[in-house]
C-alpha cells in the first residue's frame, strides 16, 4: 500500500473538521444590521429572532367551498335539513348570528359566521331553494381552519439567523412586516498572486496564463450576502504582498488570495502573514487544497487559497464557504450527502481526505450512480466545469472498486 506523499510533512496536516472548528473559534460574528424591504430580503440572514404580530389563520375561516353549520344540528347517522339564511364571502363575512336549523353559505377562506363550527362541500348537499339537505353522512367540525393554527400571535415566527427564503419571505407578508432586520453585507475583497498570471485581453507569452481564479471565485461571492470587491492581481513580492493587506485590512471583513500559499520559492503568502498578522494553520490534509492559508490582519480574517483552479473550488466550497456563513451569523450548513454506486473503480492512496470531481445521475430504477470526471488534477478546470458533484472519499480509503457505494456531495 502506498501512503499519499503529501500527507507525510514536518507539519503534522489538520484534518477538515481539525480545520473548520478552529476557524469557527477564531470568527467572530459580525453584528452590524440593517433594515430591508421584505422584496429585497431573499438569502439574507435575519439578525434578531421575530415574533408573529398576528395570527395565522386570523380569524377561523372555512376551508373548502360549501355551507357553514352548528354540529350540534346533526343527527347521529341521519340526514338533515337546515335553512340558508345568508352567504359568508371571503373579505365579506356573515355578521349575525347562526341559530339552530340554520346554515350559511361559504366559499374557501371566509369567516366562519358565528355560531357555526362546522362547513360541509357544496359536491355534498342537495339544494332545494333556501333549503340545504346535509346527507347521514355529514361530519362535525370539518373542513375548518382554527384562528392561529400555522401562527399564533406573539409566537416565534423566524429565528435569528435564519437564510430567509420565498416561504419565509412570503410568511413576513402574510402577518403585515414590510420589513426585516438583517445582518448587514459582508465585505470581502478577493485578489490573485502569480507573475504568470495575464489579465484576459492581453496576449499570452511562454509561461503566462490568464488569470482564471479571480473570476471563479467572483462568480463563486455572488450573492445577497456578500459585497465583493476584486483587488487584481499581485505580483509574487513579499513587499507588493503585504502593503495590499496592510492597506485593504482595515476595510473588509474578509480577504481571500488565491496562489503563493505552498512551499516554492515564489511563495509568499505564509511568510507574508507572518510578519503583518497571524496566521492560524497553514496546511489541511484535503485532496486537492492542501496548502491553505487561514488568518487574521488585524479584525479582518484572510484565506489563502492554492492556486490551482480545481483546489480554489475545492477549498471554497468546504472551508470558506462554512467559515463565511458562521461569520455572518448563519448556522454553517453541511451541503447534503447522497450515497451513491460508483460505476468504476477509482485510485486512491491513503493520508488525505478527498473530493474527486464526479457526474451523478439517477438510474431507471431512481438509484443514484456515479462516475468521476477522469483525470483529477488539481489544474483542470474543465473537470471543474463537467462535475456536477464532489466524491467524498475519506481519508484512510485505499481506492473504491467498481459497483461499490460512495458518498457523494452534489452541487
Ligand atoms: P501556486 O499556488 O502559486 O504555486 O500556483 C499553483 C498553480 O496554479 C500554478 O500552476 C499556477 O500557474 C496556477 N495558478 C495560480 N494562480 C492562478 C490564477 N489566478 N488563475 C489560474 N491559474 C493560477
Ligand atoms: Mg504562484
Amino acid at each position: 500500500m502506498t501512503i499519499d506523499p503529501c500527507s507525510v510533512d514536518a507539519q503534522r496536516l489538520l484534518s477538515l473538521d481539525e480545520a473548520l472548528n478552529t476557524i469557527y473559534a477564531a470568527i467572530t460574528p459580525v453584528d452590524g444590521h440593517e433594515r430591508v424591504g421584505i422584496k429585497a430580503a431573499l438569502e439574507r440572514i435575519l439578525a434578531i429572532d421575530l415574533l408573529s404580530p398576528i395570527s395565522l389563520p386570523r380569524e377561523r375561516n372555512s376551508a373548502m367551498d360549501g355551507y357553514a353549520f352548528r354540529s350540534a344540528d346533526l343527527k347521529q347517522g341521519e340526514p338533515c335539513s337546515l335553512f340558508e339564511v345568508g352567504i359568508s364571502w371571503a373579505g365579506k363575512p356573515f355578521n349575525t348570528l347562526v341559530k339552530q336549523g340554520e346554515c350559511v353559505r361559504i366559499f374557501t377562506g371566509a369567516v366562519l359566521p358565528e355560531g357555526t363550527d362546522s362547513v360541509i362541500m357544496q359536491e355534498q348537499v342537495q339544494v332545494n331553494g333556501s333549503s340545504i339537505h346535509l346527507p347521514a353522512t355529514a361530519s362535525a367540525k370539518r373542513h375548518v381552519r382554527e384562528a392561529g393554527e400555522d401562527v399564533c400571535s406573539g409566537e416565534k415566527l423566524l429565528t435569528a439567523g435564519k437564510k430567509l427564503n420565498a416561504a419565509d419571505i412570503g410568511l413576513l407578508a402574510a402577518v403585515g412586516l414590510s420589513d426585516v432586520p438583517v445582518i448587514r453585507p459582508l465585505r470581502v475583497a478577493f485578489f490573485s498572486t502569480g507573475d504568470e498570471l495575464v489579465a484576459i485581453g492581453q496576449p499570452l507569452s511562454s509561461g503566462q496564463l490568464y488569470d482564471s481564479n479571480r473570476y471563479t471565485l467572483q462568480a463563486l461571492l455572488q450573492n445577497a450576502r456578500i459585497a465583493s470587491t476584486d483587488l487584481g492581481v499581485v505580483r509574487d513580492n513579499p513587499d507588493l504582498l503585504e502593503n495590499l493587506l496592510t492597506r485593504n485590512a482595515p476595510h473588509y471583513d474578509v480577504i481571500i488570495s488565491t496562489g503563493g500559499a505552498s512551499v516554492g520559492d515564489a511563495d509568499y503568502i505564509k511568510q507574508v502573514l507572518d510578519r503583518c498578522g497571524e496566521v492560524n494553520f497553514w496546511k489541511i490534509a484535503i485532496k486537492p487544497g492542501k496548502p491553505l492559508a487561514f488568518g487574521q490582519i488585524g479584525d479582518c480574517y484572510f484565506f489563502g487559497l492554492p492556486g490551482n483552479p480545481a483546489a480554489v473550488i475545492t477549498t471554497f466550497q468546504q472551508v470558506v464557504t462554512p467559515a463565511l456563513q458562521h461569520l455572518c451569523g448563519m448556522q454553517p450548513t453541511r451541503a447534503w450527502r447522497i450515497k451513491a454506486t460508483c460505476l468504476h473503480a477509482i485510485k486512491k492512496a491513503p493520508g488525505r481526505l478527498e473530493f474527486q470531481r464526479g457526474i451523478v445521475s439517477q438510474n431507471a430504477a431512481g438509484d443514484f450512480e456515479v462516475h468521476t470526471t477522469g483525470e483529477q488534477g488539481s489544474h483542470r478546470l474543465s473537470s471543474c466545469s463537467h462535475a456536477n458533484c464532489v466524491i467524498v472519499l475519506n481519508a484512510e480509503c485505499q481506492g473504491v472498486c467498481a459497483g461499490e457505494i460512495v458518498t457523494v456531495e452534489p452541487f
